[in-house]
């Protein structure tokens, strides 16, 4: 006698296919197409999930808010270099690291679009070319002038 694979849910009924999320055997009335694939009734929202999960940013990006602080720690030191009038090769460590941290940041937002942050990340680039320009202006009036 010819045996076939009932379904999981109608144990009288043949299963005509598998689920993709789980691999159970299902019958044509617990099968649903997405996106040319099978799910049973529990998994059908597997692939809707995933794709929301991909198009909606929900997580603030760690990379984006560090980028940020440092920025604003960059300016700081920045802004009292150019009022003391003094200027070390470490004042330009700051926005350097924080141009390489922001670019970090956005390149994990490419590969991961739920992370939110990149106004944060743009912010922080922006502030970082400032305090590079702010120190460089320094530099140069320093070395201008050599009290
Ligand atoms: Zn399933
Ligand atoms: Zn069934």
């Amino acid at each position: 006698m010819h045996t076939t694979t009932p379904c999981k849910h109608h144990t009288d009924t043949a299963a005509v296919g598998r689920c993709t999320g789980c691999a159970e055997a299902f019958c044509a009335d617990c099968l649903v197409e997405v996106h040319h694939r099978y799910y049973c009734a529990e998994c059908k929202w597997l692939p809707v999930n995933t794709k929301v999960f991909h198009e909606e940013a929900t997580e603030p990006s760690p990379e984006a808010n560090l980028a940020f602080g440092l920025a604003i720690f960059g300016v700081v030191v920045s802004l009292l270099l150019a009022a003391s009038g003094y200027i070390h090769y470490a004042a330009f460590l700051i926005p350097i690291l924080t141009i390489s941290t922001a670019n970090h940041a956005r390149q994990r937002m490419k590969e991961h679009p739920q992370y939110t942050g990149f106004g944060k990340m743009l912010a922080a680039m922006l502030l970082s070319i400032i305090s590079l320009l702010v120190c460089g202006a320094i530099g140069l009036a320093v070395l201008q002038n050599p009290n």
